[in-house]
């Protein structure tokens, strides 16, 4: 089957798989008491990770697809901060405080919304709170359009060792189509301040599939981003989901790439990153040979989560904000998302427990099969049965038959001891871990919709 035939018979709606199960199978019957046991319960021995949410933007890119309040009202941010620092305060009663902070990473919105002097003032409460380990993976998500020096230096000061600036596409007629303007010398002029302040790791998103792309403008974007050398690319499909973010009927349907053009963009994207050296990481993301997430997709230990790929496997999350996502061991927790009411519900009792989900042995064991295949590209039976103490090919006879057809077309290869992703299968990973999902299996006519696979 030719490749443009692959494309248009396996893009179809379907998960991330940034969770199992998916944030759509939370439910509302979860409390704030179930959420205060889950931290209580959790396990001393893991340390954690942290995400604070900024949700404030200058402006409305219109592919947006994040919980985000655009606004020129600075005030606003003011209670904002004042309810993270009671939400991470309740919180943290419930935290050993022996237990090492690990990773702590900002996302939005737009975290550099804040201004300097507040970005020092939440990463202090952050630490009053907290046990940051002194070599922790701190991280920003950055948009370069309204970015100041002094914004990266009060980061820099404040202990952030890494930063994601949004490039998206450099072509002006796709920035048009969005809503997001910004030239290559503004691009240049945040990267040159953030290697002379000694960020230790930059990384640039992009997005594929975004209005007026073309395989021609998508071609210079990339070999733009190459000269600029970031450690790490994450090069995100653009979901079209207006059912669920409303802006996104400010996209014009008519100018989204059709199939045929959707799979160059994909062509175009692996052929130019592995010709400038970068290793393609499962689904979306992309680093140096040497980068750490490499060696982890070696080793076997690379994980994934709510920010996609990660080494720390191990940790809790406790996310804080309007919207975030927060998970123990087996309990996901999501916090309010309207801005109002979050604010309201911390004033009340420190959390703004929304939906949640405690998992059952069952959605560990699929969420672990998940993981290994998106993260590992393999899935070894005897040693998956081991650790889970399962006859591999009883318990997942179902995800076996339905894995033959896409074996038959050559995404994946399935022998007695294993499935191994093919090279045509790495464009549908998500589809691959569609057949392990007992969710959509049994879902009846009420499914969730996504975003499309491919
Ligand atoms: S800056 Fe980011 S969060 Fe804000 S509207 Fe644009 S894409 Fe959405």
């Amino acid at each position: 089957m030719s490749a443009l035939n692959l494309l248009e018979k396996y893009s179809v709606a379907g998960p991330r798989y940034t969770s199992y199960p998916t944030a759509p199978y939370f439910h509302t019957g979860f409390t704030e008491a179930d959420w205060a046991a889950a931290l209580d319960a959790s396990s001393a021995g893991r340390e954690l990770s942290l995400y604070a949410h900024i949700p404030f933007c200058d402006s409305l890119c219109y592919y947006c697809g994040c919980n985000m309040v655009a606004t020129r009202d600075y005030s606003k941010t003011q209670p904002y901060l004042a309810t993270l620092n009671q939400e991470m305060a309740r919180a943290a009663q419930w935290i050993d405080p022996a237990r090492k902070v690990r990773q702590l990473h900002w996302g939005g919105g737009t975290p550099t919304y804040l201004h300097p002097d507040d970005i020092r003032r939440l990463m202090a409460m952050t630490r009053s709170h907290f046990n940051l380990a002194a070599d922790a993976e701190i991280s920003c998500e950055i948009d370069p359009r309204a970015l100041t020096r002094a914004h990266l230096v009060a980061l820099r000061e404040s202990g952030f060792n890494r930063v994601s600036f949004g490039v998206q596409d450099m072509d002006p007629a796709v920035q048009q189509a969005v809503n997001r303007i910004q030239s290559a010398a503004l691009i240049q002029q945040v990267l040159d301040w953030s290697r002379e302040l000694e960020f230790s790791s930059i990384n640039l998103d992009l997005i594929v599939g975004l209005p007026k792309q073309t395989v021609a403008s998508f071609s210079r974007t990339l070999r733009q981003v190459t000269e600029w050398a970031p450690d790490r690319l994450a090069i995100f499909g653009y979901a079209h989901v207006p059912w669920l973010k409303k802006h996104q009927h400010l996209i014009r349907e008519a100018d989204l790439p059709d199939a045929a053009t959707r799979l160059g963009l994909q062509q175009t994207v692996n052929e130019t990153l592995g010709a400038a050296g970068y290793v393609n990481i499962g689904l979306d993301h992309f680093a140096r040979p040497d980068d750490e997430l490499v060696r982890a997709q070696q080793n076997k230990t690379l994980w994934r989560n709510f920010q996609g790929y990660t080494t720390h496997k191990d940790c809790d999350i406790l996310a804080f904000g309007a919207s975030s996502i927060s998970q123990t061991g087996d309990v996901y927790m999501q916090n309010e998302k309207n801005l109002k009411r979050y604010q309201e519900r911390v004033a009340a009792t420190g959390f703004a427990v929304e939906r949640g989900l405690k998992l059952t042995r069952d959605d560990q064991i699929r969420r672990d099969a998940i993981t290994r295949v998106m993260c590992d590209l393999e899935l070894d039976f005897a040693c998956f049965g081991n650790q889970w103490n399962i006859a591999f090919n009883d318990y997942f006879a179902d995800t076996l038959t339905d894995l033959q057809p896409l074996a038959d077309d050559g995404l994946v290869e399935i022998t007695p001891d294993k499935i191994s992703v093919m090279p045509s299968g790495r464009l549908f990973l998500r589809n691959i871990g569609m057949t392990f999902d007992r969710y959509l299996r049994e879902a009846t006519d009420a499914l969730p919709r996504y975003s499309r696979t491919a």
